[in-house]
């Protein structure tokens, strides 16, 4: 969360939520303990132990009711800081122990121990908090999950409410309306909808199947950024999915990155391989194959590489968090002077590829240096060079940004583009990441004009992150009605009988006269009609072409678009020339 959230009266306001419902829980079920109740990113939890009683949807009902008489008591909220002691006895006294008797012991000696009382209700809470429940108005309490008492299995499972609550009525309503229409979106009942991928427990957790359709999709992302990538001067190389223990021993990921990796395998020979976690060090590889001179820098080697990483099996979430992907990937080799072009080439292809796909709202994140750590690889010149290239980059882009102290890598500073989905949801995609630190553990070099020896410095970037994470985003943010240059079947025909398929197969033949690339299904069913404009519509095709008599005999199509409806019969030609737009 960042600070200026933390810090705010919304969080404060959603804090206070968070004890009005408590407050309320207590009314009605008077041997209820309470444990934690935090604010958090959009809205609050509140960890309550109820015993053996089994909550239900109703419950949360006749909580928020009340939750709603204690705001229209309008009670104020007072602070007061109290002694150990006096602590004990209140908790005590409220029969809050032993969860809060706990909280109570983990504060350190000398540090303000503080309640806040509204009425009859109190609570040891650190705050702040608005002044009255009367100012807590437009709130929703939400979900009911399990959670155990500070985090450990071992412990007692207790129950989350989980609530929100906002300063206006209308700000709740829209993100309770957009909660709802992410349900719908959820890209993985999306995936298996509209044919694009699915997982199998029989292949394994985390390791997404690609349908037809979303190879295709896949394919397309693919080949615009290839292409893309050729005019501006990257050169396309590929590299094995397995490398030596030695390669990553030297790049130094065995011992920072291990928790991520799949188990090493050793083969007959005795030698040890790695399921390839990152791309670089290969690359590395092959930019060291060559004496490079000054002359040949900077070098662009851009590969679609598939790597593996382990992921907890608890953190794997559809195609968003997989243990098998493919990476975007490309690693820049530059002289020191070339740093600063080489950085906003790379931004702005970041920005190009973006507004590509549609995704025209986006912030920019500088991670750079923690000044209080020396965690840090490389010169301090280094350093200062780079923050101040990658800031400069980004003023002459004209981007506003924002700096985050302490979150650039140890090897180098970064930057993240941060895109906001069609729900407002934000998410980190496009990070371009300065690296010093791998070209000195691989001793990398280029013969400067001087005839010495010098070392090149390493960008790393991956403007869709990866294939499968930036498709699960597009999924959502269209809803699956993904723009017609992306849409996996671009154009459906429907013959209305079986005597006009041979004109569908001629004005398919046709549309591809015209651009061979075009995506053309018929669908030659024997359904009726109105069954497949219902199905086609539902796989979200972008337009529909019906024929029938009428049209074998005029030579023309009848358009139904995804986005405007029926639009009538038209020539060939006209309607590819409306499509293409
Ligand atoms: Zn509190
Ligand atoms: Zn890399």
């Amino acid at each position: 969360m960042d600070a200026s959230y933390v810090n705010s009266r919304l969080f404060a306001l959603r804090h206070s939520a968070a004890h009005l419902m408590a407050q309320s829980v207590l009314q009605l079920y008077p041997d209820a303990k309470l444990t934690i109740g935090p604010p958090i990113e959009n809205g609050f939890y509140y960890d309550i132990d109820f015993g053996d009683k089994k909550f239900s949807e109703d419950d949360l009902v006749r909580i928020e009711e009340r939750m709603a008489e204690n705001a229209a008591r309008d009670l104020p909220i007072v602070r007061e800081e109290l002694s150990r002691e006096e602590a004990r006895k209140r908790i005590l006294a409220m029969k809050q122990d032993p969860y809060k008797l706990e909280l109570l012991d983990d504060i350190p000696e000398g540090d303000v121990i503080s309640f806040y009382t509204q009425g009859e209700f109190t609570d040891l809470c650190r705050g702040p908090h608005v002044a009255s429940t009367g100012e807590i108005q437009n709130f929703k309490l939400l979900n009911v999950a399990g959670a155990y008492w500070r985090g450990s299995e071992k412990n007692k499972m207790l129950t989350r409410l989980y609530g929100t609550a906002f300063e206006t009525q209308q700000e709740l309503d829209r993100y309770l309306h957009n909660l709802e229409e992410a349900k719908k979106r959820d890209h993985r009942l999306l995936g298996r909808e509209l044919g694009l991928f699915m997982f199998s427990p029989v292949v394994g957790q985390g390791l997404p199947l690609w349908l037809p359709k979303g190879a295709t999709l896949r394919d397309t992302l693919t080949e615009f950024l290839k292409a893309e990538q050729l005019k501006r001067g990257y050169e396309p190389v590929v590299t094995p999915n397995i490398g030596s223990e030695k390669l990553y021993e030297k790049s130094g990921h065995i011992i920072t990155y291990r928790d991520k990796m799949f188990p090493f395998m050793t083969d007959a020979d005795g030698d040890t391989f790695i399921l390839k976690p990152m791309n670089c060090p290969f690359h590395i590889e092959i930019y060291k194959s060559e004496l490079r001179s000054y002359r040949d820098l900077p070098i662009r080697y851009a590969e679609f590489g598939t790597v593996y990483r382990y992921e907890q099996s608890g953190e794997l979430a559809g195609m968003l968090r997989v243990r098998g992907f493919t990476q975007d990937d490309a690693h820049l080799f530059m002289r020191p002077d070339q740093l600063l072009d080489e950085f906003v080439a790379t931004v702005d292809l970041t920005i190009f590829v973006c507004k590509k796909l549609g995704l025209h709202d986006y912030a920019v994140r500088l991670g750079t240096r923690d000044p209080s750590s020396n965690k840090y690889v490389g010169s301090d010149e280094n350093w200062s060079l780079a923050e101040s290239a990658i800031e400069q980059a980004c003023k002459q882009m004209g981007l506003d940004f924002e700096i985050s102290p302490g979150d650039a890598a140890f090897y180098g500073p970064k930057l993240d583009l941060m895109l906001r989905d069609a729900l407002g949801r934000v998410w980190q995609m496009g990070t371009i990441q300065v690296d010093y630190n791998l070209p000195e553990r691989f001793d990398l070099e280029y013969i400067g004009e001087d005839g010495q020896p010098h070392r090149p410095i390493m960008i790393h970037r991956a403007p869709f992150g990866s294939l499968e994470r930036m498709i699960g985003l597009l999924t959502e943010h269209y809803a699956g009605a993904f723009p017609f240059w992306l849409a996996p079947v671009q154009i459906v025909l429907l013959p209305i009988a079986d005597r006009h398929v041979e004109y569908a197969q001629k004005v398919r033949e046709e549309l591809l006269s015209i651009d061979p690339k075009l995506r053309i299904a018929i669908d030659d069913s024997s359904e009726r009609l109105g069954k497949k404009i219902v199905m086609n519509q539902a796989q979200k095709v972008p337009y529909m072409l019906v024929v029938g008599d009428k049209d074998a005999e005029n030579h023309t199509v009848s358009v139904r678009s995804r986005d405007e409806g029926d639009i009538g019969a038209m020539e060939i030609a006209a309607f590819l020339q409306r499509a293409l737009g």
